[in-house]
């Protein structure tokens, strides 16, 4: 039976995850309101504007729902924008959600390098280096206790965290051809 995986479509880029995840076995589910996340198995926050989709999370009441979806032991996996909305710090004041004990920068890559693709090595991600696409990219400076980190740019900077079920990128897996990074959280999805 297909899973059914939620991706949180107030704004950004959640139709792209939906056909990643129509190219696997697995059934997207476009939530909008807090009902359309009745029977969802995990949970996709996209990449957009942070500031916007925290926003209207706040203004549809999604922030006690997603936190209880965690607490069930269901995963969920925040892309770019996805992953500021995690983080418990990101320097400045607009709602969080407050999933993972790390510490997020912004647009940390600058004019120059606003956007950039490269290839990356991801914990748990086997089949050689995985394409990744940076779009006024955040990154994670400070991870707490517990927070493991999954993968790391050349020179250090953290670029992917999980802690149990949470994971966090601060690049667009969704925008590539590889379906590696959905398949391996709709496999944990089907699990939890
Ligand atoms: N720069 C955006 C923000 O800070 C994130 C960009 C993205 O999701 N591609 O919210």
């Amino acid at each position: 039976m297909s899973v059914r995986i939620g991706v949180l479509a107030l704004q950004g880029d959640f139709a792209e995850h939906g056909a990643m995840l129509g190219r696997l076995d697995a059934e997207p589910v476009e939530v909008r309101q807090t009902s359309d996340m009745d029977g969802i198995a995990g949970l996709i926050i996209p990449g957009g504007e942070s500031t916007t989709i925290g926003k209207l999370m706040e203004r549809y009441g999604f922030r006690e729902p997603i936190r209880d979806l965690a607490q069930s032991g269901k995963p969920i996996w925040g892309t770019c924008a996805g992953l500021i909305l995690m983080a418990r710090d990101v320097g400045r004041c607009q709602p969080l959600l407050n999933l993972l004990d790390i510490t997020v920068e912004r647009n940390a890559f600058g004019r120059q390098t606003d956007s950039f693709e490269t290839d990356l090595e991801i914990e748990g991600i086997s089949g050689g280096p995985f394409p990744a696409v940076f779009i006024r990219a955040p990154v994670v400076r400070d991870v707490g206790p517990g927070v493991q980190v999954l993968s790391r740019l050349e020179d250090g900077t953290i670029v992917a965290v999980r802690r149990g079920r949470l994971f966090g990128t601060a690049f667009h897996p969704e925008l590539t051809g590889d379906t590696r990074l959905h398949a391996s959280f709709v496999e944990m999805a089907r699990q939890a």
